[in-house]
């Protein structure tokens, strides 16, 4: 059918005259070209994957205070300051240090069989002739608080909780408590030992370590994580209804605390020089892997996008500074050390992201920023929308060695990765250099250095990122 052919023309007036003004884009477009030339060099550069076989070949296992840890620190000074960075100098951290000795533990009855544990790091020591007790099992912390304390003086807690498979790290969050909090609980209320199914997602029989917090007022009792395979087998024991007793002897010890460093260097920024884009990994990692994907692939991924972002052309407008964190595993000293001695320069850090996921598949891009600046929050992750990475709102945390950076207001942008098969290598032995795939190191990389190069391009501010909605 024929439009009338008399108002035809005065529709497309209409229209033209009463069409809302385009809001302003958040950048130029030959800036989003520019970081588009980033993106794509970045999935061609495999300066990360060189720099993490370096670290693990040269280096491997770092954990906080180890010789390890201190070659860790000459190794990133040399490689930051070879890659052609600017100010890179190491700030000394105190740490923690916790040795590993070795773990034995078996099920003496009902049927006697031989576990393959690993201690928690932080776990205290048994006799030097081991100790032998009853098994209880326990749920979660939850359980344990409403359970009397004569029904585990004496004995062995055994925290049964699974964590479940999922691609946001949600498993984790729920599951770590107890690693965290079961050991300490326990021997409040008595318990001479604690053993937990591990908190990973395998099936193999190797058991996931990490950090566990103590208390001078509480004896630190040890702490063993089984595998998942282990735990069943326990389990499987008590569903007999018979009391099931283990034996288990412990060598770790607790050392004086020790010297580290946070890593720091820049690629510098041009007008906006003062103001900061931090890029933060930790350096530290645990000992009985290599530290490859926690959290070499960060190291290695934040090192490989700020030098990327140093080649780019033009150059970055405000300063790229990488930090390498010190004992992230069992203390956080590094990310405390740095707020503190930079607490003067906090509010000319304009945005934080954090590398702590391993390097698999980019799913999306969250930010913690006003809620005036979403639109350029959106079109940052645009940029990552050819892969399928969507944009998943305004409550980015930054993670453990960057969220205190949100909590005084520096905004934040996390990358969000598939967190389903890092938990099945997660704190483990299987944690080596053949499990990181080289197509998605190279994919986190143009991640970083695409956002981050867009960041110190933004011709607007940021701001003070907001309060969380919920506490952390
Ligand atoms: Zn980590
Ligand atoms: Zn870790």
């Amino acid at each position: 059918m024929r439009a009338p052919s008399r108002w035809v023309p005065s529709i497309i007036l209409g229209l033209l005259i009463f069409r809302p003004a385009r809001a302003a884009e958040p950048f130029p477009e030959a800036r989003l070209e520019d970081a588009r030339a980033i993106r794509e060099r970045a999935l061609q550069d495999d300066v990360a994957y060189e720099l993490l076989r370096s670290l693990t070949t040269e280096v491997g296992p770092r954990s906080a205070g180890s010789p390890g840890d201190a070659r860790a620190v000459s190794w990133a000074l040399a490689h930051m300051r070879a890659l052609g960075f600017k100010n890179v100098h190491a700030e000394s951290v105190t740490v923690s240090h916790w040795i590993r000795g070795d773990a034995h533990a078996e099920i003496t009855a009902p049927w006697p069989q031989r576990l393959l544990p690993v201690a928690l790091g932080g776990s205290g020591a048994t006799p030097a002739e081991g100790l032998e007790a009853e098994v209880v099992p326990i749920t979660s912390l939850a359980e344990l608080a409403t359970t009397p304390a004569a029904a585990v003086q004496g004995k062995i807690v055994f925290f049964t909780q699974r964590m479940q498979v999922t691609h946001d790290g949600s498993g984790y969050g729920t599951a770590v408590a107890v690693r965290g909090g079961g050991a300490l609980e326990s021997s409040r209320l008595g318990a001479v030992a604690v053993v937990i199914r591990s908190i990973g997602t395998d099936r193999n029989r190797l058991a996931h370590t990490g950090g566990m917090r103590i208390a001078d007022s509480v004896r630190t009792i040890p702490a063993l994580a089984l595998s998942n395979p282990d735990a069943d087998l326990l389990e499987n024991e008590l569903a007999a209804g018979q009391p099931v007793r283990m034996r288990m002897r412990n060598t770790s010890a607790w050392g004086d605390s020790a010297r580290s460093a946070n890593v720091i260097a820049e690629a510098p920024g041009g007008a906006r020089a003062a103001e900061v884009i931090l890029l933060g990994a930790h350096l530290d990692s645990w000992d009985l892997g290599t530290g490859a994907e926690d959290d070499g692939a960060g190291v290695a991924t934040v090192i490989a996008a700020a030098h990327l972002i140093a080649g780019a052309r033009p150059g970055p407008a405000r300063t790229v500074r990488v930090v390498l964190y010190a004992n992230e595993e069992h203390g956080g000293q590094g990310s405390r050390n740095y707020v503190n001695r930079h607490g003067a320069e906090i509010p000319r850090h304009v945005m934080a992201m954090e590398s702590d996921l391993g390097a698999f598949q980019v799913l999306g891009v969250a930010s913690r920023v006003p809620l005036d600046r979403l639109p350029v929050a959106r079109a940052m992750a645009s940029l990552l929308a050819p892969w399928g990475a969507q944009f998943l709102g305004n409550e980015a945390g930054g993670g453990s060695d960057v969220g205190p950076l949100g909590e005084l207001g520096v905004p934040l942008l996390d990358v969000r990765t598939d967190a389903a098969p890092y938990f099945d290598l997660h704190h483990t032995a299987n944690d080596t250099f053949d499990k990181v795939d080289p197509a998605l190191l190279r994919q986190n990389v143009a991640a970083y250095a695409t956002l981050a190069y867009l960041a110190a391009q933004y011709p607007g501010d940021f701001g003070r990122a907001p309060k969380p909605k919920r506490a952390r």
